[in-house]
């Protein structure tokens, strides 16, 4: 057990030390302050990822560490992580001022919506988010190592495929790192249980929930098309997710631009309110989170084990996740668009999967 905690406990404080003190970029984000001025962020998690994780592999590579560690202390970890996370969501929800909501709610949702220090040095979402991608391309490259520990002789290329895509999936979400400053977390959500517990617990040991399993199991000998189909759903997924968010991202910070690359960036207006209905915007009003889905079901796949439950949990995780979401951003939206977004439900009718919902 000692061995486990202590092991999560330096990741997670190594991680946040590097996170202070690595030089990053400064941006404005689009969440603003109360006096109307948009906070600033300091933008500087694909470095520290790439220092954390290569630190990581090169002390494995030395001996200092067992590459597969984390797979034999899995169970202590994940608890650890739990209680960090606990002691994290106390931390941050208890001091802040009261929404009015029973404390339970305020538990769960949180007080502040986004907590900074130094200026925007330090910023907790930032800083989960980054602290949960690290885990989990920790998670996922030393269960990976333990498998092919144990199946020397035959291992299994899905599990490679797997870590490659999801390691894709990481890293390039730290290289867009300015273009999650316009998402939902950073508008609508405050820091809680829900955010907190779920970086620092949740997203880097159940995400991986499919190698949880796989890691143990024998190469399935799926026929490489099989792979190359896996890696192709993951692929138009990340394309339609990475599309829409880049697409939505220039059109707030772009406005005057009549295109993003060869998408129009068609608009309905009513006085400064606009809203995008052009090009992926245009087939559903979450295409993003189709993309996202689509992407976990590559990943699903990926693993050759279609039969079992344990691949799928991470896509079934989502459809929780974002039909729910969907559901409260666009009650959020109506709100701040008023007639305009009714009219944008009648644009664009589907919600998130054109012609199905
Ligand atoms: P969106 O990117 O759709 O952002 C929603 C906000 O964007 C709305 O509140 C609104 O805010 C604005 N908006 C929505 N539609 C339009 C439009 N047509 N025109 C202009 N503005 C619009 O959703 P999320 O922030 O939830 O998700 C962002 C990405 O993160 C997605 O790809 C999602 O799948 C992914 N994600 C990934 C998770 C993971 O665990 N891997 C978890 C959750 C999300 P406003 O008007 O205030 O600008």
């Amino acid at each position: 057990m000692v061995a486990g905690a202590l092991g999560l406990v330096a990741i997670y404080l190594a991680t946040f030390a590097l996170y202070v003190v690595v030089p990053g970029r400064w941006v404005d984000g689009y969440v603003t302050d109360d006096a109307g001025r948009p906070l600033r962020y300091h933008l500087n998690g694909l470095p520290v990822f790439l220092l954390v994780v290569g630190g990581a592999v090169a002390l494995a590579a030395l001996g200092v560490v067992p590459a597969d560690f984390i797979y034999v202390h899995r169970v202590e970890m994940l608890v650890s992580a739990v209680v960090v996370g606990l002691i994290f969501t106390a931390a941050i929800v208890v001091p802040a001022p009261p929404t009015g909501k029973p404390l339970a709610a305020d538990l769960y949702l949180g007080r502040w919506k986004n907590p900074q220090w130094l200026g925007g040095r330090v910023d907790a979402k930032m800083f989960l988010y980054l602290v949960g991608a690290v885990m989990l391309e920790l998670c996922l490259l030393s269960f990976a190592a333990h498998h092919h520990a144990t199946h020397r002789a035959d291992p299994s290329p899905g599990v490679a495929l797997y870590v490659a895509l999801f390691s894709f999936f990481l890293v390039e979400y730290l290289f867009f790192e300015r273009v999650h400053l316009y998402t939902y977390d950073f508008v609508a959500e405050r820091v809680g249980f829900k955010l907190g517990w779920g970086c620092l617990a949740f997203y880097p040991f159940f995400y991986c929930i499919g190698l949880w399993f796989a890691a143990s199991q024998p190469d399935p000998h799926v026929h490489p098309a099989w792979l190359v189909a896996s890696a192709a759903l993951f692929f138009c997924g990340w394309g339609l997710a990475r599309g829409a968010n880049l697409q939505k991202f220039h059109f707030k910070t772009e406005p005057q631009r009549t295109s993003f690359g060869p998408l129009p960036q068609r608009a309905l207006a009513e006085g400064d309110r606009r809203i995008l209905v052009g090009g992926l915007w245009g087939l559903s009003r979450h295409i993003n989170y189709m993309g996202e889905l689509l992407m976990a079901s590559g990943l699903a796949l990926a693993l050759g084990y279609p039969g079992s439950i344990w691949p799928w949990l991470y896509p079934l995780y989502y459809i929780a996740l974002l039909v729910p979401r969907q559901i409260d951003d666009d009650r959020r939206c109506a709100a701040k668009y008023g007639p305009l977004w009714r009219e944008y439900q009648r644009t664009v009718r589907y919600r998130i999967v054109p012609w199905v919902y």
